[in-house]
């Protein structure tokens, strides 16, 4: 019997993520398969432990249940202790959960991989709190940037957020309706739609300042329209960040790092190869 993977969230009929693991495989020579479970929201404990009796040798999880798997877990890795999150799980031989958050290393490798942007002395906009904001800080306070500023619709939560990481850096906090500065990379991690991105000041931005959204899609996102709006000409959807947080998983799972930019080819243009 080959090993069994999968996803966990809800929703996850969307997911990409059996594609882009049964890409990985293929292109690795791994005997698995990969699985898309949608958990109800009270019934994560359960479905995960029984994924593990049945023998289920790795896990990716998505929202809402992140934090809950970090609670969960026998043993963590500093980034998801840090970040409070696991959105990767090894089960071990013994029955054991190794958790991982690969969330940040994704988001730097598709920045330095594909984007060929370094963090190093950067003046850096983050818009939103939530899970994703939070992996993404430790990860990128290591890449010594000159500045963060954390702006979110509700101040506390980005206050209470900013007040974790001050151990790693300084960051400043904002609302998100009067953000104040320029910046070199402003980075979306809220689910603004359309209507809200308009509330945003677009002094924030230059024509050179790289506009990264970690929402992705068919059609460009409103943050990326809005950016592009207001003079952007650097922009990137997140999924990039997907396919290298999926590689990094992997990784942990089967001691392979799989080949991440025909993936992300492939998912922009499925026609390709
Ligand atoms: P989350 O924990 O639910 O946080 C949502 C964030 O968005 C909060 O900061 C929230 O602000 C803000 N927000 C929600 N609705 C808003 C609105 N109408 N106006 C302004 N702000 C609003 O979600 P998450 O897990 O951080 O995910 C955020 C986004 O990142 C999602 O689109 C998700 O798909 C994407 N993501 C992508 C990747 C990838 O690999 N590309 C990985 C992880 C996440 P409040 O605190 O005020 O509620």
């Amino acid at each position: 019997m080959v090993d069994t993977y999968a996803v966990m969230g809800h929703p996850v009929a969307h997911s990409k993520s059996p594609f882009i693991h049964e890409q990985f495989a293929k292109q690795t020579h791994q005997a698995m398969q990969y699985l898309k479970i949608d958990v109800p929201e009270d019934k994560f404990l359960e479905y995960l432990t029984l994924f593990a009796f049945e023998n289920g040798k790795g896990l990716n999880i998505t929202a809402p249940f992140k934090q809950q798997a970090f609670s969960l877990m026998s043993e963590i890795t500093d980034r998801a202790h840090i970040a409070k999150s696991v959105n990767t799980i090894k089960i071990m031989q013994d029955g054991r959960l190794f958790g991982d958050n690969t969330d940040g290393v994704g988001f730097i490798a598709d920045l330095t991989n594909q984007h060929h942007f370094s963090l190093k002395e950067k003046s850096i906009l983050i818009l939103g709190a939530g899970g994703a904001a939070r992996g993404l800080l430790y990860p990128i306070l290591s890449q010594v940037p000159r500045c963060i500023m954390l702006a979110n619709r509700t101040l506390l939560t980005a206050q209470n957020l900013a007040d974790d990481y001050r151990p790693y850096g300084n960051i400043l906090v904002s609302g998100l309706t009067n953000i104040s500065g320029t910046y070199d990379l402003i980075i979306n991690a809220t689910s603004m739609i359309q209507q809200e991105v308009f509330t945003l000041n677009p002094s924030a931005l230059t024509r050179n300042t790289f506009c990264y959204d970690l929402m992705y899609g068919q059609e460009p996102t409103p943050f990326l329209k809005w950016a592009v709006s207001n003079g952007a000409t650097k922009i990137s959807d997140g999924l990039g960040m997907l396919v290298e947080q999926a590689a990094e998983s992997f990784f942990i799972w089967r001691g392979v790092k799989p080949e991440t930019k025909y993936v992300i080819e492939k998912l922009k243009n499925p026609s390709v190869g």
